[in-house]
């Protein structure tokens, strides 16, 4: 078919301009010429702010096991297959930049369920660096670029993650080998916050959601992941696309931990806390199905660059919960789906539910679906549907007291560096605290200066006094004093469930 414009009548060239003569100047009146270099001018959308360079594929959710005790969510019903999108990504990085840096990984998830978009917007950690959303554009300034050059900077970074205790946990998790995930099919995903599930009686449950990949954990080593940025900057997203392509469709199964709703108000730790995981021992995982990609996109701009994820996107059967960075979230990722892509995102393929639409938001820019001539207000006269639900909210929970800014109120469990602790002596083996303490001094001594040092020092003695000694040490030259015991507020005990390689 001969190509068009945009207006659909026939293109007269692509290749030569209108001129005045084969040597001569370019006419004003080229429409076409003009349409093309104004539209080119126009081809990209902003991109996202954190989670920039990324990827994805479609695929479906299959429910195998019966949850239905715990929720009615549609999709998670036995034997409900549902058509999904899923997108992974870095988080500070911009477009261009390599995929193999260190860096937590996004894992977002837009299931299509028969009653209406369900979004999973999670990473590939359990827990994230802070817990009050006012803190974040703050946190992702500090993992990007320096206001004069423009250069990314370990000092700014540190700085931000030592005046904040409650990264340690992320921070250990980040600087340990999940920190450079081989490639997307070889991580796990999590949900990361604690989200609400209601079943047909209307009993509501506390759950965290673990997908873990079929294909196995594999990592990078610092030495392979420099290498391979600089030599396929885009090697995840190629990877992913390319064992689609030869059928090799990368699986992850789902499993959630679930809490009675009444544990919440008990629990030793708080369960809503963006930076603590629950315990397996106390809540142990309960299979609820399989997710396999299994469809390139066709095209990355449409059905990958304009996907717009929002954590507010819950279903019947599924809600929020207390976790304060969730509330933050749920406004703020469809902010910037407006900002970047139009306040009708909503409207184009990739994002539009495969449940009917019956909404009152209408009219802006690109407004494609519409009501037709049907009352644009409610309650209306005009037979239009509207909604109309009063009373107790189904997935909602109690709240009380005075309005305050405050951090949550503490609780027995609740110390910035136990879970981080527990994860470096308990979890990790000998080599895996060998890789960190060398991955930490590196980063420390990439140009970290005082005072921030010290507090980084500090901070990793605090979460094992013994781990923090021998980064100290390997930083200033073997000249850091000697541990000793109870380094400061929150210092876990130095006891080990596996032995340590001597500093
Ligand atoms: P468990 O021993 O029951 O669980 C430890 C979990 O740690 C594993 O199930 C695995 O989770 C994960 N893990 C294993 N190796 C690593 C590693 N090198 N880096 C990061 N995570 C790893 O103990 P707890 O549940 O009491 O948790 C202990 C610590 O484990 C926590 O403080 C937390 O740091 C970490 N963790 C806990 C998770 C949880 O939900 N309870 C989830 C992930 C980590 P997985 O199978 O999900 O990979």
């Amino acid at each position: 078919m001969h190509s068009t414009t945009g207006a659909g009548a026939p293109a007269p060239s692509d290749r030569n301009s209108l001129t005045i003569g084969p040597d001569g100047p370019v006419l004003l009146h080229d429409v076409h010429f003009l349409e093309q270099m104004a539209h080119f001018n126009r081809e990209k959308v902003i991109e996202r702010q954190p989670h920039a360079k990324g990827s994805g594929a479609f695929g479906v959710f299959e429910t195998m096991e019966d949850v239905s005790a715990y929720t009615k969510a549609a999709l998670f019903q036995k034997g409900v297959v549902t058509d999904m999108l899923a997108r992974f990504s870095t988080v500070a990085g911009e477009q261009g930049s390599p995929d193999t840096w260190r860096d937590v990984r996004g894992f977002s998830l837009k299931f299509y369920t028969t009653d209406g978009n369900y979004d999973l917007v999670g990473n590939n950690t359990p827990i994230f660096f802070v817990r009050d959303p006012m803190k974040f554009p703050h946190f992702i300034r500090s993992q990007k670029r320096l206001p004069d050059s423009g250069l990314r900077d370990s000092h700014m970074q540190w700085d931000f993650w030592t005046n904040n205790p409650e990264s340690a946990h992320q921070v250990t998790y980040l600087m340990g080998m999940r920190g450079l995930p081989r490639t997307w099919r070889h991580m796990n995903g999590y949900g990361s916050h604690t989200y609400m599930w209601v079943n047909a009686k209307g009993e509501r449950f506390w759950v965290k959601y673990h997908f873990h990949t079929q294909q196995g954990m594999k990592f990078f080593t610092n030495q392979e992941a420099l290498a391979m940025s600089g030599s396929d900057a885009d090697f995840h997203r190629r990877d992913l696309f390319e064992a689609i392509a030869r059928s090799e469709y990368p699986s992850w199964t789902l499993s959630v931990q679930i809490m009675p709703y009444e544990d919440a108000k008990s629990y030793r730790l708080n369960p809503f806390d963006l930076t603590k995981v629950w315990p397996h021992a106390d809540y142990p995982l309960v299979r609820v199905g399989k997710m396999t990609l299994n469809r390139n996109p066709e095209n990355f701009f449409a059905q990958i660059e304009q996907a717009a994820f929002s954590p507010g996107n819950t279903v019947p059967g599924i809600g929020l919960s207390p976790d304060k960075m969730l509330l933050g979230r749920a406004f703020a990722y469809n902010d910037a789906q407006r900002n970047r892509i139009g306040a009708n995102f909503h409207q184009l393929p990739v994002n539009q539910p495969k449940a009917p639409v019956q909404t009152y938001m209408f009219d802006g820019p690109m407004a494609y679906h519409h009501s037709g001539n049907a009352p644009v207000y409610a309650p209306n006269s005009g037979g239009r549907h509207w909604a109309d639900n009063t009373g107790t909210v189904a997935d909602g929970w109690e709240a009380d007291g005075q309005m305050v800014r405050s951090a949550y109120a503490l609780r027995a469990d609740d110390n910035d560096f136990g879970q981080p602790g527990i994860l470096v002596r308990e979890v990790f083996d000998d080599e895996q605290r060998d890789r960190l303490v060398e991955q930490v001094a590196g980063s420390l001594l990439g140009g970290v200066r005082e005072p921030v040092l010290s507090r980084a020092f500090q901070y990793w003695k605090n979460i094992d006094p013994e781990v923090g000694h021998r980064i100290e040490d390997k930083v200033r030259g073997g000249s850091a004093p000697e541990p000793t015991e109870g380094m400061g507020e929150g210092s876990a005990p130095a006891e080990r469930k596996r032995s340590v390689a001597p500093a």
